[in-house]
């Protein structure tokens, strides 16, 4: 099996949540007749815990603010989730001791429309799931993404909006992060429809421009990245100025340093893009730095951080 089909499966020891209880992963199984299946019509999550060894300690990273963005996307396809954010986080922590996990993880939450028959319109009822795989890092802070713009659209909020993290809208992420692969790059990026620039296919987008940053605005049909907010943080404490404005697709290429960030991407340099180098064509200082505290912060190596942190093992 290549590295890319062994990424994200689960050991068989696993335990999933499933409509109020804990099942072994393996028996986790919704009917095929699931509203959530056939119209992609849930809302997720995707979380980081990262095993510090010198502490036998997992951290999950952000859980709270997960929790609570989850809650609210919920609002908007009109599931309003009763279990509060600290609840839910209280079941991860719990669920990652039930599966013995003492390695770095990823976790995904979701709250699905669970009715079971044909038709669009949304009937109340909806269950919240969650499993968790063993995860290591996306790529190291060595190799630095070779990246596409993507012939593809990013979805608008008024189709369906990128905020919410609906799962159907995944296709979306989907086409153009597998056209990406087919072409021979790592990662796509998305331009709207007016062809100012989105964000990477599951990943908000970083540029360096004479010492700022620059990140594409929450209106630009953006998920709002739980990573890109540690980045606004990080680089308010290094002194970096930052702002939150739209780009045009050359200004990625004219650009000194390009970055990519999400939880399952983490902070990934970006080396080229559409076959134009960026910068030096290695991961830049400006993007060093930050990943250098993020990656120490994730880990609990940082205690200016430790609030960012949920402990798993010792409570
Ligand atoms: N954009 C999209 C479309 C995503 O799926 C993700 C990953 N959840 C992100 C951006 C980054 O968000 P976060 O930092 O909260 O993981």
């Amino acid at each position: 099996m290549n590295p890319h089909e062994q990424r994200g499966k689960a050991p068989e020891t696993a335990y999933a949540f499933l409509e109020g209880k804990f099942v072994p992963l393996h028996e986790a199984k919704i009917s095929i007749m699931t509203h959530a299946f056939l119209y992609g019509s849930g809302v997720f999550e995707g979380i980081r815990a990262y095993y510090n060894s010198a502490n036998d300690e997992v951290y999950v990273l952000k859980l709270i603010e997960h929790y609570t963005r989850m809650r609210n996307n919920a609002h908007i396809l009109m599931m309003e989730i009763t279990q509060s954010a600290q609840h839910l986080a209280e079941l991860t922590c719990e669920m990652i001791r039930k599966c013995g996990y003492r390695e770095d993880v990823y976790i995904r939450p979701m709250a699905y429309k669970s009715a079971q028959r044909i038709g669009l319109k949304w009937d109340k009822n909806h269950e919240f799931m969650m499993f968790a795989v063993p995860m290591g890092s996306y790529l190291t802070k060595e190799r630095p993404l070779n990246c596409m713009v993507s012939s593809w659209r990013r979805i608008q909020d008024n189709a369906i909006p990128p905020r919410a993290k609906v799962s159907g809208s995944y296709v979306n992420v989907s086409l153009a992060a597998n056209e990406a692969r087919e072409n021979g790059y790592d990662e796509g990026l998305l331009l709207n429809e007016d062809g100012s620039v989105s964000e990477a296919a599951g990943m908000n987008i970083f540029l360096v421009r004479s010492g700022h940053l620059i990140t594409t605005p929450v209106y630009d049909n953006v998920l709002e990245g739980i990573t890109r907010a540690c980045v606004f943080e990080i680089a308010k404490d290094l002194g970096i100025p930052y702002e939150e404005r739209s780009m045009n697709r050359s200004e990625l290429y004219a650009s000194d340093e390009v970055f990519i960030c999400g939880t399952g991407a983490e902070i990934s340099g970006v080396g080229s893009i559409d076959r134009r180098q960026i910068g030096d064509g290695k991961t830049g200082p400006v993007t060093n730095k930050i990943q250098d505290v993020f990656f120490d912060a994730v880990r609990g190596n940082n205690p200016k951080y430790k609030n960012w942190l949920t402990p798993v093992w010792h409570r």
